[in-house]
């Protein structure tokens, strides 16, 4: 038997295309158009890893952004020094608050993480 999938407004968490959903009864299957498939658990478990990957390149963007404003700064004409420093410390501000989202969510998954090893159904889990 033919499944149907139907397409969501979700994307795959590997190469970020259009997700579609096969549902029946209790079972669910998400696959990509490249074939990526997942059931809900590795579906949710692989979008966590996409987040965090995404976040961490987000801090070293940031940071980055950062030292070169600062290390342009440091021989930039006076007038455009004050520019910079502040630049550089927009970005430093901003990837610490991303910083602190990436320690909450490792706070969150690193508690699911002990549920799952009690053993409890997903929905348990996410509550
Ligand atoms: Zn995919």
């Amino acid at each position: 038997m033919l499944k149907e999938f139907q397409r969501t407004n979700l994307t795959c968490p590997e190469c970020r295309g259009p997700i579609s959903e096969f549902r029946q009864g209790a079972i669910s299957e998400f696959r990509c158009r490249v074939g990526h498939q997942y059931s809900p658990e590795t579906f949710l478990a692989a979008h966590a890893d996409t987040r965090e990957r995404t976040l961490c390149a987000a801090v070293v963007a940031l940071e980055e952004g950062a030292d070169v404003a600062r290390e342009l700064a440091a021989t930039a004409a006076s007038d455009v020094q004050h520019r910079l420093e502040e630049e550089a410390g927009t970005n430093a501000r901003a990837a610490a608050k991303i910083r602190e989202v990436l320690a909450v969510l490792t706070q969150e998954q690193s508690r699911q993480f002990t549920k799952e090893a009690q053993g409890l159904p997903l929905k348990d889990k996410l509550v």
